[in-house]
């Protein structure tokens, strides 16, 4: 049996044999206690990699981002945010449920900016009279990469010279900032530069099985440790959990380019099929257009070959450490038999 090609999504990849060992050496301590030495590690090398004072080793990328909401707004504060940003939308609208925190969503442009304008519009007067109806805004949250596609930086840095022009904060969905870093060949700390606080996922791209990483001040990092306790991420020897990160960040941040040149030549193959729109392509991300009547009919044909994708809900396939090029050619070759055989 030939191994699975499994392009829904980068958070797939298994731990690489390298990875494994590095797992299996760690040192490990009780890290509620701060004992934990490989974690700690992890922390020191992300912060310094970041260029942030500080930084905190997250279960999951969604707890990083609730903990960051909740470090920077206070009950009865807002946040400001894209209408399809994962924070808001995707992550079970953790900000209102658990943090009090009002989200304020806002339209985004198919580049995954809000605009300027709009951002300025939203925040609320603060204050006695006036200020006295409204939650108080405080954060404005961006996220890069965008459905693949890297927040161009003159954005990011407007938006974050606005938001802080009216008092607000600013923090980065960072899920996959590293692919940002790396198609934009810049520094993750150039990347991250411009936000007072950053989350990123070590277990999508980069390879880790689990796990995320915040950066901030010291003083933001101090509180997004407790609210971590307090959402049960508190964890205890996670030093091979941490090892396994600190093993991604060592080895496996340039390899990221092979996902980028693996995605273009994905959409560059499924071009040449009429039947399917490629709508874009970016870093490790593919967007496409399906007819209705063949995505489920395709999806099953290309299981059946080990091939998974997802194209009935969105049809966005995602290159990552565990597909080759030669497994790119594979599956093109795969969903150009099936529209053959359906025409
Ligand atoms: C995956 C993802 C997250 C959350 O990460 P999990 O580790 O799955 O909780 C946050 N933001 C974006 C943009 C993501 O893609």
């Amino acid at each position: 049996m030939s191994k699975v090609i499994d392009l829904r999504s980068d958070t797939v990849t298994r731990p690489t044999p390298g990875m494994l060992a590095a797992m299996n050496a760690a040192a490990v301590g009780d890290d509620v206690w701060g004992d934990d030495p490989t974690a700690n590690r992890l922390q020191g090398m992300a912060a310094e990699l970041t260029r942030k004072d500080a930084a905190l080793f997250f279960p999951s990328g969604t707890q990083s981002n609730l903990a960051a909401l909740m470090s920077h707004c206070e009950r009865g504060d807002e946040y400001i945010v894209g209408q399809m940003a994962h924070t808001y939308r995707w992550e079970g609208g953790g900000a209102a449920v658990l943090g009090s925190i009002q989200p304020q969503p806002l339209e985004q442009e198919a580049d995954g900016t809000i605009p300027l304008a709009k951002i300025s519009a939203a925040v609320k007067p603060f204050g006695t009279g006036l200020g006295t109806h409204f939650a108080r805004s405080k954060l404005l949250a961006l996220e890069n990469t965008w459905g693949g596609r890297v927040l161009p930086h003159s954005y990011v840095l407007e938006a974050a010279a606005l938001a802080r022009s009216k008092g607000l904060s600013v923090h980065l969905d960072g899920a996959r900032a590293f692919n940002a870093a790396v198609a934009s060949e810049t520094t993750i700390a150039d990347i991250l530069a411009p936000f007072d606080s950053a989350s990123l996922c070590i277990s999508k791209g980069l390879g880790a099985p689990v796990g995320a990483v915040l950066v901030g001040d010291k003083a933001f990092i101090e509180r997004a440790h407790r609210w971590r306790k307090m959402l049960g991420g508190g964890m205890r020897q996670i030093g091979s959990l941490a090892a396994a990160c600190i093993y991604a960040l060592e080895h496996q941040v340039e390899r990221l380019r092979e996902d980028h040149d693996n995605a273009a030549l994905l959409a560059s193959g499924l071009r040449e099929i009429p039947e399917i729109a490629v709508l874009g392509q970016a870093t490790n991300v593919v967007f496409l257009n399906i007819p209705e009547q063949h995505a489920k009919p395709l999806e099953t044909s290309l299981a059946s070959r080990g091939m998974l994708m997802q194209g009935v809900y969105a049809a966005r396939l995602v290159t990552h450490l565990d597909v080759s090029r030669e497994d790119i050619l594979r599956f093109v070759a795969s969903v150009k038999d099936y529209f053959a055989g359906a025409r």
